[in-house]
């Protein structure tokens, strides 16, 4: 006998019998994006290598341990997008769309990091994804926040802070990389191995580190509010101030950083309580310089990313549950030429009711046995059809859940009749 192949450590399934959260998430996030016009855009899940180390950042965790990188046949450098930004950045420039001015942009898929697996946090994981180019001012800093405060909301998820600051310019961060590197240095000894080999290359990174004694070091680290440029506190103000009026609440987190470095003045993070550890379930920020730095013209950027698996992780806490679609009718038929009836029938109810959920039974078996898949499958409706019922040209109506008293229906109204008694919608095409 063969040995039974697992699965790689850090990925999972999601399984039929999870997939209608997972839709139902993936619904409300296309509604919501729709509402604020925002376009999906779709991009490959492997770019060049460079990218992302151009993009992301040395110094990150992302590029210096996470990537699923490989040499394909010794000639391409490939990795596995660890986030959706980068490769979005590349596309708009590679498409030539920034010509278009202004995109607003979403997207939805797999994310792959080389992380220690624990609860919420996988190796390959999915994300939400929203961009928008071409925007200077911080009123689509505050359309991004109120666009995931929305999607947030309508999943029904209460439990979550926002978390604001700003980083500001790159030039009035280095004044402030200077008094970084002082206050560390003086602790140089208690900080942690990664913390230690990014004091002189990225401080900044320090403060978002997740080890326990440097974040005591950090805690009493030098604020970056304090050197933020007078332009980006006026962005700044007026983003809360459009925040405040539409009765977002935030704290503004004067530690907050971001993982990546391209970030510029806003970041944001949505923050739970419920999940451990693993609190942050969408995080985001502003990038004006990352179009220019991947070789496109000078464009600001804006975006963030929801962890899907951490959202699915809250739904179910809540208690969420989405109703699974359930089969509308589950079709029973005995016998050679009823069999053979059925399966033709079947095809054309789903031409008469593209909205229908209609299973075939497939494989013989007796009334009594077909009756239980039926049961089984949670199918509102059952059509019974026997060589008895297809000879007299009817067949039987039974319904599954209802107390309805089952009902013989002739062959030719037994469209009509279902789609009564389902309200459904008819097709057009035919
Ligand atoms: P963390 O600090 O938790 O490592 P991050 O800063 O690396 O997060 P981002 O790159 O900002 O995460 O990704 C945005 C969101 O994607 C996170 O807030 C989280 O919800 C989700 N996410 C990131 N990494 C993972 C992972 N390995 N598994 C599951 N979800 C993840
Ligand atoms: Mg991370």
């Amino acid at each position: 006998m063969s040995t039974i192949i697992e699965p790689l450590r850090g990925v999972h399934d999601i399984l039929p019998s999870q997939i209608a959260l997972w839709q139902f998430l993936e619904r409300t996030t296309r509604e919501v994006f729709a509402a604020y016009g925002y376009e999906e855009f779709r991009v490959p899940i492997i770019e060049q290598t460079q990218l992302f180390k151009r993009s992301i950042g040395d110094f990150t965790d992302i590029v210096e341990k996470e990537m699923f990188s490989f040499i394909d046949r010794g000639e391409d450098h490939i990795t596995l997008r660890p986030e959706a930004t980068a490769g979005i950045a590349r596309a708009v420039i590679s498409n030539g769309l920034l010509r278009a001015g202004r995109l607003r942009l979403w997207c939805m898929g797999p994310m792959f990091r080389r992380e220690r697996p624990q609860a919420g946090r996988f190796r390959q994981f999915h994300q939400i994804d929203a961009e928008a180019f071409g925007f200077e001012g911080p009123d689509i800093d505050a359309e991004m926040i109120l666009l995931s405060a929305r999607l947030l909301r309508r999943l029904g998820l209460t439990d979550v802070k926002l978390h604001v600051n700003s980083l500001g310019t790159p030039q009035s961060r280095a004044g402030y990389r200077e008094r970084l590197i002082a206050y560390f240095s003086a602790y140089e000894a208690d900080l942690d191995e990664d913390s230690r080999r990014r004091l002189h290359g990225n401080p900044l990174r320090i403060l978002d580190s997740k080890h326990p004694t440097t974040q005591r070091i950090v805690a009493g680290a030098p604020h970056l509010g304090d050197s933020l440029d007078a332009e980006s506190a006026a962005h700044f103000e007026t983003l809360c101030g459009h925040l405040r009026a539409a009765g977002i609440e935030y704290h503004v987190d004067r530690r907050l950083v971001r993982g990546l470095d391209y970030y510029t003045r806003t970041v944001f993070e949505w923050i739970t309580d419920s999940l451990g550890s693993q609190s942050t379930v969408c995080a985001g920020g502003r990038y004006d310089g990352l179009v220019g730095q991947l070789g496109g013209a000078a464009t600001p950027g804006i975006g963030w990313a929801m962890g899907q698996e951490r959202i699915v992780m809250l739904l179910e806490k809540i208690g969420r549950s989405a109703g699974a679609d359930v089969p509308h009718v589950y079709f029973v038929a005995s016998g050679e030429r009823a069999e053979r009836a059925a399966f033709q029938l079947a095809e054309r109810l789903r031409d008469d009711w593209p909205g229908m959920r209609l299973l075939c039974n497939l494989g013989g078996g007796n009334f009594k046995a077909q009756f239980k898949r039926a049961d089984k499958a949670g199918a509102l409706y059952a059509i019974v059809l026997g060589d008895d019922e297809l000879a007299r040209g009817t067949a039987a109506l039974k319904d599954l859940r209802g107390g309805q008293a089952q009902e013989e229906c002739a062959l030719e109204r037994l469209s009509g009749r279902l789609g009564d008694l389902l309200g459904l919608k008819a097709s057009n095409t035919g």
